[in-house]
Protein backbone atom coordinates (compact mmCIF):
# COMPACT_ATOMS: atom_id res chain seq x y z
CA UNK A 1 0.00 0.00 0.00
CA UNK A 2 3.22 2.46 0.49
CA UNK A 3 3.77 4.23 -2.61
CA UNK A 4 7.41 5.55 -1.51
CA UNK A 5 9.80 3.95 -4.31
CA UNK A 6 12.89 1.99 -2.84
CA UNK A 7 16.21 3.31 -3.92
CA UNK A 8 20.02 3.22 -3.66
CA UNK A 9 20.42 5.54 -0.70
CA UNK A 10 23.74 7.28 -0.20
CA UNK A 11 25.62 6.47 3.15
CA UNK A 12 23.94 8.42 5.90
CA UNK A 13 21.87 8.82 8.65
CA UNK A 14 18.07 10.18 7.62
CA UNK A 15 16.29 11.65 10.55
CA UNK A 16 12.42 11.17 9.37
CA UNK A 17 9.45 12.43 10.81
CA UNK A 18 6.48 10.35 11.26
CA UNK A 19 3.02 10.88 11.80
CA UNK A 20 1.46 12.39 15.52
CA UNK A 21 -2.03 10.76 14.87
CA UNK A 22 -3.48 10.69 11.40
CA UNK A 23 -1.54 7.80 9.68
CA UNK A 24 -1.48 9.63 6.23
CA UNK A 25 0.54 12.52 7.57
CA UNK A 26 3.80 10.88 5.96
CA UNK A 27 5.72 12.38 3.79
CA UNK A 28 6.97 10.18 0.11
CA UNK A 29 10.18 10.84 0.85
CA UNK A 30 9.98 9.51 4.19
CA UNK A 31 8.08 6.29 2.93
CA UNK A 32 11.00 5.86 0.95
CA UNK A 33 13.52 6.14 3.31
CA UNK A 34 12.04 3.85 5.20
CA UNK A 35 11.39 1.12 2.26
CA UNK A 36 14.94 2.08 1.46
CA UNK A 37 17.31 2.63 4.67
CA UNK A 38 19.23 -0.78 5.46
CA UNK A 39 18.73 0.21 9.02
CA UNK A 40 15.70 1.97 11.11
CA UNK A 41 16.92 3.14 14.45
CA UNK A 42 13.41 3.19 16.28
CA UNK A 43 12.42 4.83 19.58
CA UNK A 44 10.31 1.67 20.16
CA UNK A 45 10.58 -0.46 17.76
CA UNK A 46 6.94 -1.84 18.30
CA UNK A 47 5.73 1.24 17.30
CA UNK A 48 7.40 1.87 14.39
CA UNK A 49 6.76 -1.81 13.09
CA UNK A 50 3.30 -0.91 13.29
CA UNK A 51 3.95 1.97 11.25
CA UNK A 52 5.93 0.36 9.03
CA UNK A 53 2.88 -2.63 8.45
CA UNK A 54 0.64 -0.44 8.18
CA UNK A 55 2.34 1.04 4.51
CA UNK A 56 2.78 -2.59 3.89
CA UNK A 57 6.86 -1.86 4.36
CA UNK A 58 9.13 -4.60 5.77
CA UNK A 59 9.81 -4.23 9.39
CA UNK A 60 12.73 -6.81 9.71
CA UNK A 61 15.61 -3.71 9.73
CA UNK A 62 14.58 -2.55 13.14
CA UNK A 63 16.90 -1.65 16.10
CA UNK A 64 16.18 0.00 19.23
CA UNK A 65 17.50 3.67 19.83
CA UNK A 66 15.66 5.49 23.27
CA UNK A 67 16.30 7.93 25.38
CA UNK A 68 17.92 4.64 27.97
CA UNK A 69 20.48 3.62 25.38
CA UNK A 70 21.19 6.71 22.94
CA UNK A 71 24.50 6.57 23.38
CA UNK A 72 25.48 2.72 22.75
CA UNK A 73 22.97 3.02 20.12
CA UNK A 74 24.78 5.53 18.73
CA UNK A 75 28.22 3.74 18.48
CA UNK A 76 26.38 0.65 17.02
CA UNK A 77 25.08 3.03 14.44
CA UNK A 78 28.49 4.58 13.83
CA UNK A 79 29.74 1.17 13.08
CA UNK A 80 26.99 0.95 10.73
CA UNK A 81 27.54 3.90 8.80
CA UNK A 82 31.85 2.85 8.28
CA UNK A 83 30.39 0.26 6.30
CA UNK A 84 28.99 2.43 3.94
CA UNK A 85 25.34 1.44 5.25
CA UNK A 86 22.26 3.79 5.21
CA UNK A 87 20.33 4.41 8.93
CA UNK A 88 17.36 5.47 9.13
CA UNK A 89 15.79 7.52 12.57
CA UNK A 90 12.49 7.56 13.74
CA UNK A 91 10.70 8.91 16.88
CA UNK A 92 7.39 7.61 18.21
CA UNK A 93 5.58 10.19 16.86
CA UNK A 94 6.82 13.31 15.13
CA UNK A 95 10.39 14.51 14.60
CA UNK A 96 13.17 12.95 16.82
CA UNK A 97 15.14 15.28 18.38
CA UNK A 98 12.43 17.05 19.30
CA UNK A 99 11.33 16.85 22.98
CA UNK A 100 12.28 13.18 21.58
CA UNK A 101 15.48 11.12 21.57
CA UNK A 102 18.18 11.73 18.51
CA UNK A 103 20.14 14.96 19.40
CA UNK A 104 22.75 12.93 20.62
CA UNK A 105 22.48 10.69 17.99
CA UNK A 106 23.23 12.95 15.43
CA UNK A 107 26.17 15.25 17.17
CA UNK A 108 27.70 12.02 17.05
CA UNK A 109 27.06 10.52 13.73
CA UNK A 110 28.23 14.26 12.99
CA UNK A 111 31.18 13.99 14.68
CA UNK A 112 32.38 11.28 13.26
CA UNK A 113 32.70 12.51 10.14
CA UNK A 114 29.04 11.14 8.30
CA UNK A 115 26.16 13.06 6.72
CA UNK A 116 22.76 13.62 9.19
CA UNK A 117 20.17 13.85 6.18
CA UNK A 118 16.21 15.45 7.97
CA UNK A 119 13.40 14.25 6.63
CA UNK A 120 10.60 16.39 7.34
CA UNK A 121 7.49 16.48 8.14
CA UNK A 122 4.31 16.75 11.20
CA UNK A 123 5.67 18.10 14.73
CA UNK A 124 3.08 18.93 17.39
CA UNK A 125 4.11 22.23 18.20
CA UNK A 126 4.39 24.01 14.27
CA UNK A 127 0.93 22.23 13.85
CA UNK A 128 -0.64 23.92 17.00
CA UNK A 129 0.94 27.00 16.27
CA UNK A 130 -0.20 26.91 12.53
CA UNK A 131 -3.80 26.55 14.05
CA UNK A 132 -3.90 28.64 17.07
CA UNK A 133 -4.13 32.21 15.31
CA UNK A 134 -1.84 33.89 17.85
CA UNK A 135 -0.25 36.81 15.71
CA UNK A 136 3.04 37.35 17.27
CA UNK A 137 5.69 37.05 14.84
CA UNK A 138 8.08 35.08 17.16
CA UNK A 139 7.97 32.12 19.34
CA UNK A 140 10.06 30.31 21.41
CA UNK A 141 9.62 26.03 21.81
CA UNK A 142 10.18 25.29 25.31
CA UNK A 143 8.75 21.77 25.40
CA UNK A 144 7.80 19.84 28.64
CA UNK A 145 8.29 22.05 31.61
CA UNK A 146 9.58 20.25 34.95
CA UNK A 147 6.70 18.02 36.92
CA UNK A 148 6.95 19.37 40.37
CA UNK A 149 4.98 22.85 40.66
CA UNK A 150 7.79 24.45 42.32
CA UNK A 151 10.35 24.24 39.72
CA UNK A 152 7.67 24.54 37.05
CA UNK A 153 7.08 27.54 38.63
CA UNK A 154 10.65 28.91 38.82
CA UNK A 155 11.02 28.04 34.94
CA UNK A 156 7.74 29.70 33.86
CA UNK A 157 9.31 32.64 36.04
CA UNK A 158 12.29 33.43 33.58
CA UNK A 159 10.15 33.21 30.49
CA UNK A 160 7.65 36.27 32.02
CA UNK A 161 9.51 39.00 29.98
CA UNK A 162 9.84 37.36 26.69
CA UNK A 163 7.56 38.73 23.97
CA UNK A 164 7.38 35.41 22.34
CA UNK A 165 4.57 33.04 22.34
CA UNK A 166 5.18 30.37 24.58
CA UNK A 167 4.96 26.26 23.26
CA UNK A 168 5.06 23.89 26.33
CA UNK A 169 4.28 20.34 25.63
CA UNK A 170 2.20 18.57 28.71
CA UNK A 171 0.89 15.32 29.67
CA UNK A 172 -2.56 14.78 30.12
CA UNK A 173 -2.12 14.01 34.19
CA UNK A 174 -1.00 17.75 34.64
CA UNK A 175 -2.31 19.41 32.59
CA UNK A 176 -4.97 21.21 35.64
CA UNK A 177 -1.60 21.97 37.88
CA UNK A 178 0.24 23.42 35.16
CA UNK A 179 -2.51 25.69 33.78
CA UNK A 180 -2.81 26.13 37.29
CA UNK A 181 0.81 27.45 37.94
CA UNK A 182 0.81 29.04 34.62
CA UNK A 183 -2.40 31.29 35.49
CA UNK A 184 -0.01 31.93 38.88
CA UNK A 185 2.87 32.87 37.33
CA UNK A 186 1.37 34.73 34.42
CA UNK A 187 -1.58 36.30 35.36
CA UNK A 188 -5.30 36.22 33.76
CA UNK A 189 -4.57 38.24 30.97
CA UNK A 190 -2.93 36.31 28.70
CA UNK A 191 -4.18 34.03 26.24
CA UNK A 192 -3.70 30.27 25.99
CA UNK A 193 -4.30 27.70 23.42
CA UNK A 194 -5.01 23.97 24.13
CA UNK A 195 -4.58 22.26 21.03
CA UNK A 196 -5.43 18.86 22.02
CA UNK A 197 -5.23 15.54 20.30
CA UNK A 198 -3.86 17.28 16.91
CA UNK A 199 -4.86 15.41 13.89
CA UNK A 200 -6.71 12.73 15.44
CA UNK A 201 -10.69 11.88 16.18
CA UNK A 202 -10.96 14.35 19.02
CA UNK A 203 -8.78 16.94 18.21
CA UNK A 204 -10.43 20.64 19.68
CA UNK A 205 -8.35 23.48 19.53
CA UNK A 206 -9.57 26.05 22.19
CA UNK A 207 -8.57 29.69 23.07
CA UNK A 208 -9.15 31.45 25.97
CA UNK A 209 -7.47 33.83 28.46
CA UNK A 210 -5.54 31.93 31.60
CA UNK A 211 -8.44 33.51 33.97
CA UNK A 212 -10.93 31.49 32.20
CA UNK A 213 -8.73 28.62 31.27
CA UNK A 214 -9.40 26.14 34.37
CA UNK A 215 -12.94 26.80 34.36
CA UNK A 216 -12.84 26.14 30.81
CA UNK A 217 -10.76 22.39 31.43
CA UNK A 218 -13.16 21.66 34.77
CA UNK A 219 -16.38 22.09 32.55
CA UNK A 220 -16.12 18.61 30.78
CA UNK A 221 -13.38 16.03 31.86
CA UNK A 222 -12.84 15.07 28.08
CA UNK A 223 -10.72 18.28 27.97
CA UNK A 224 -8.57 16.84 29.83
CA UNK A 225 -7.81 14.34 28.11
CA UNK A 226 -5.16 13.34 24.89
CA UNK A 227 -1.84 15.12 24.10
CA UNK A 228 -1.81 18.65 24.50
CA UNK A 229 0.13 21.43 23.13
CA UNK A 230 -0.07 24.61 25.21
CA UNK A 231 0.30 28.08 23.38
CA UNK A 232 0.47 31.19 25.69
CA UNK A 233 0.80 34.40 24.52
CA UNK A 234 4.13 36.43 24.62
CA UNK A 235 4.26 39.72 26.99
CA UNK A 236 3.37 42.72 25.49
CA UNK A 237 6.00 44.30 23.44
CA UNK A 238 7.06 48.04 23.48
CA UNK A 239 5.39 48.32 20.29
CA UNK A 240 2.38 47.37 22.00
CA UNK A 241 2.97 49.16 25.22
CA UNK A 242 2.52 52.34 22.92
CA UNK A 243 -0.37 51.02 21.51
CA UNK A 244 -1.63 50.87 25.08
CA UNK A 245 -1.42 54.43 25.33
CA UNK A 246 -2.84 55.75 21.55
CA UNK A 247 -5.05 52.88 20.88
CA UNK A 248 -6.48 51.55 23.32
CA UNK A 249 -8.78 54.19 24.82
CA UNK A 250 -10.69 53.83 21.49
CA UNK A 251 -10.29 50.08 21.43
CA UNK A 252 -12.02 49.76 24.86
CA UNK A 253 -14.77 52.23 23.49
CA UNK A 254 -15.75 50.64 20.49
CA UNK A 255 -16.13 47.27 22.30
CA UNK A 256 -18.66 48.91 25.01
CA UNK A 257 -20.62 49.89 21.85
CA UNK A 258 -19.89 46.75 19.05
CA UNK A 259 -18.99 42.93 18.37
CA UNK A 260 -15.48 42.66 18.47
CA UNK A 261 -14.53 42.15 14.91
CA UNK A 262 -15.98 45.69 14.44
CA UNK A 263 -14.62 47.68 16.97
CA UNK A 264 -11.15 46.45 15.68
CA UNK A 265 -11.87 47.07 12.26
CA UNK A 266 -12.93 50.59 13.16
CA UNK A 267 -9.64 51.12 16.02
CA UNK A 268 -7.69 50.41 13.21
CA UNK A 269 -9.17 53.16 10.78
CA UNK A 270 -9.49 55.44 13.39
CA UNK A 271 -5.63 55.14 15.09
CA UNK A 272 -3.78 53.65 12.18
CA UNK A 273 -2.67 51.39 14.98
CA UNK A 274 -1.89 47.11 13.52
CA UNK A 275 -4.64 45.19 12.97
CA UNK A 276 -3.19 41.97 14.89
CA UNK A 277 -1.83 44.29 18.12
CA UNK A 278 -5.19 45.37 18.31
CA UNK A 279 -7.06 42.44 17.80
CA UNK A 280 -4.73 40.62 20.39
CA UNK A 281 -5.39 43.96 22.56
CA UNK A 282 -9.34 43.49 21.91
CA UNK A 283 -9.29 39.74 22.75
CA UNK A 284 -7.62 40.38 26.45
CA UNK A 285 -9.84 43.79 26.95
CA UNK A 286 -12.70 41.46 26.60
CA UNK A 287 -11.60 38.62 28.54
CA UNK A 288 -10.53 40.69 31.45
CA UNK A 289 -14.09 42.85 31.27
N1 LIG B 1 8.74 14.64 18.58
C1 LIG B 1 7.37 15.02 18.76
C2 LIG B 1 7.03 16.20 17.86
O1 LIG B 1 7.71 16.38 16.84
O2 LIG B 1 6.10 16.94 18.13
C3 LIG B 1 7.06 15.31 20.22
C4 LIG B 1 7.25 14.11 21.10
S1 LIG B 1 6.93 14.42 22.78
C5 LIG B 1 7.61 12.99 23.55
C6 LIG B 1 5.23 14.07 22.94
C7 LIG B 1 4.40 15.32 23.28
O3 LIG B 1 4.12 16.03 22.08
C8 LIG B 1 3.05 15.00 23.88
O4 LIG B 1 3.14 14.85 25.29
C9 LIG B 1 2.25 16.23 23.51
O5 LIG B 1 2.54 17.29 24.38
C10 LIG B 1 2.82 16.55 22.13
N2 LIG B 1 2.04 15.86 21.09
C11 LIG B 1 2.41 14.81 20.34
N3 LIG B 1 1.42 14.45 19.49
C12 LIG B 1 0.40 15.31 19.73
C13 LIG B 1 -0.90 15.46 19.17
N4 LIG B 1 -1.35 14.63 18.21
N5 LIG B 1 -1.69 16.45 19.65
C14 LIG B 1 -1.25 17.27 20.61
N6 LIG B 1 -0.02 17.18 21.16
C15 LIG B 1 0.79 16.21 20.73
Amino acid sequence: MHSGQKQKLECALYVVATPIGNLRDISLRALDVLISADIIAAEDTRNTANLLMHYSIAANRLMALHQHNERAAAEKVIVLLARGQSVALVSDAGTPAISDPGAILVAEVRAAGYRVIPIPGANAALAALSAAGLAAPHFLFYGFLPNKSAARCRALQELIPLPYTLIFYEAPHRILECVTDLQSVFGDDRQIVFAREITKLFESIQQCSLAEALVWLNGDTNRQRGEFVLLVSGAATAQQEGLDADAEHVLAALLHELPLKQAVQLAVRITGAGRNELYQRALSLKSSA
